[in-house]
């Protein structure tokens, strides 16, 4: 049966203007200092900091570079890490806690500074985001954690109470929020392409549509099968995050790849959009499966992202789940038409941190899950400092023990829809409740 059409396009919005493409075909290298698995913003931060280094050095991916998370994802550069600063604490000691926390400051003002630096065109526009409270109870909440990470770590922040919150956007739905202006957003593929174009120039070789599939102890090095043949390799870096396969299986068993998915609005009329985003700034909110939002570049869309549940093919249900929730945060957005609708993965793993681990010789730098705008570029880059022997400036918190094992896991995530299933209802619950 075919299902209706829900949106225009099911392929990134991002790539309407900077669309991903195979690079022309190189010699395959017979020898390399450092060769990385995949070409999204961790492999080509990596590699660029290894060539301006003078390594020799060529990153490999399956597909077009960027074609995976990189030029997907929402642009937004919250450097967000999933569980909150107690867990941390709890989980790794109120050190290592206060380390994550600052390094997040680090991270985001590396990679503003980059973009500054090496005059990346790519819409950065570094406005803020607001995250909306579902009840009063998280308000509250919300509002003391804004305080205190204004205290710790002088980042602007402050809460909105819900009397002042159309200010800055244009639904009851939330019970207040918090603002937090070191958060900005990009336009994500523009981002990877000038990624692309300075590590090229520093000397970065990328070979695209070619997997990598096999990496082998050679002595002292690495035999590497790819699809064009074999390189021996002093070294070897993994950034495949989402779009891991066979050929690294100790990760392939420790990461979960998980749908994310983005609608993009038609165009809709500047008064609407000054009335629903009147700062155009990011977007977020603390729910399971909170969305995430935001006005594009030109501030003539609205771009909604969240979790999607399918496993296979590319079914109308998740876009029309999204689409009601962007109805229910602003009602009068009731009959828009979508322009795009579109997925990608990101990477989940047990305890829910990124890092760069080694196991056997081969450095890995993974596991952003679903912030790797700001974590992909520092984690890769500390990744490269870490194989060329920097200890000073590889120092992250993030360099720690692998993600652990899952039980009953291959790499086919079959317990995932019921997992979000599960968020789904707790996140029902909650908004009910808040709501009595
Ligand atoms: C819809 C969506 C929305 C998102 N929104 C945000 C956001 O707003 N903010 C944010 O911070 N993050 C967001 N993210 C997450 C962010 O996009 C990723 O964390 C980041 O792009 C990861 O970069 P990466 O280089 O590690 O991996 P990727 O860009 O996914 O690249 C991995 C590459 O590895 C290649 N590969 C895999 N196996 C092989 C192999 N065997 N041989 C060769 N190549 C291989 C793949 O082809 C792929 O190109 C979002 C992600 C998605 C999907």
């Amino acid at each position: 049966m075919h299902e209706p059409k829900v949106a225009d396009k099911n392929t990134s919005f991002w790539w309407e203007a900077a669309p991903v493409k195979p690079l022309p075909r190189q010699p395959l290298p017979q020898k390399l200092d450092v060769l990385i698995v995949g070409a999204g913003y961790a492999g080509l931060s990596a590699g660029m900091a290894l060539a301006r280094e003078g390594r020799s050095v060529a990153a490999f991916d399956a597909m077009n570079p960027g074609e995976g998370a990189s030029s997907r994802n929402g642009g937004i550069t919250s450097g967000s890490i999933r569980p909150d600063y107690a867990t941390i604490t709890r989980r790794f000691g109120e050190e290592k806690a206060i380390a994550i926390e600052a390094e997040g400051k680090i991270a985001r003002e590396f990679l503003y500074d980059f973009i500054k630096t090496e005059k990346l065109d790519c819409d950065f526009q570094l406005i803020g985001r607001f995250t909306g409270a579902i009840g009063y109870d998280q308000y509250e909440k919300m509002a003391r954690s804004a305080e205190a990470l204004a205290k710790r770590l002088g980042i602007e922040s402050c809460a909105v109470p819900h009397a002042e919150q159309r200010s800055y956007i244009g639904t009851d739905f939330y019970r207040g929020g918090t603002v937090r202006m070191d958060i900005g957003g990009l336009h994500p593929a523009k981002f990877h392409a000038e990624l692309l174009r300075v590590a090229l120039a520093s000397g970065l070789t990328v070979h695209s549509s070619t997997p990598v599939i096999s990496i082998e102890r050679d002595g002292a090095g690495f035999r590497v099968v790819t699809s064009a043949g074999t390189v021996q390799a002093r070294q070897v870096l993994v950034c495949t995050n989402g779009y891991t396969d066979g050929a690294s299986p100790f990760l392939r068993r420790r990461l979960v790849p998980v749908r994310s998915r983005i609608i993009a609005t038609e165009e809709l009329a500047p008064e609407t959009m000054a009335r629903l985003m009147p700062k155009l700034m990011m977007m977020g909110e603390n729910r399971e499966l909170g969305f995430y939002y935001r006005p594009s570049p030109d501030g003539s869309r609205i771009l909604l992202g969240g979790r999607d549940s399918s496993r296979v093919g590319d079914p109308a249900a998740p876009t029309l789940r999204l689409r009601n929730g962007l109805v229910e945060l602003f009602p009068e957005l009731e009959k828009v038409r979508l322009s795009h609708s579109w997925f990608g993965n990101v990477a989940m793993n047990r305890d829910m941190m990124p890092r760069i681990f080694e196991k056997d010789g081969v450095v890995y730098a993974t596991g952003f899950c679903g912030s790797g705008v700001v974590w992909a570029p520092w984690i890769g880059t500390r990744a490269a400092y870490k194989l060329m022997g920097y200890s000073e400036r590889a120092r992250t918190a993030f360099d720690f023990r692998p993600p652990a094992f899952i039980p009953l896991y291959r790499g086919n995530p079959w317990f995932m829809p019921a997992i979000i299933q599960g968020y789904r209802l707790q996140d029902r619950i909650a908004l009910w409740r808040s709501r009595r």
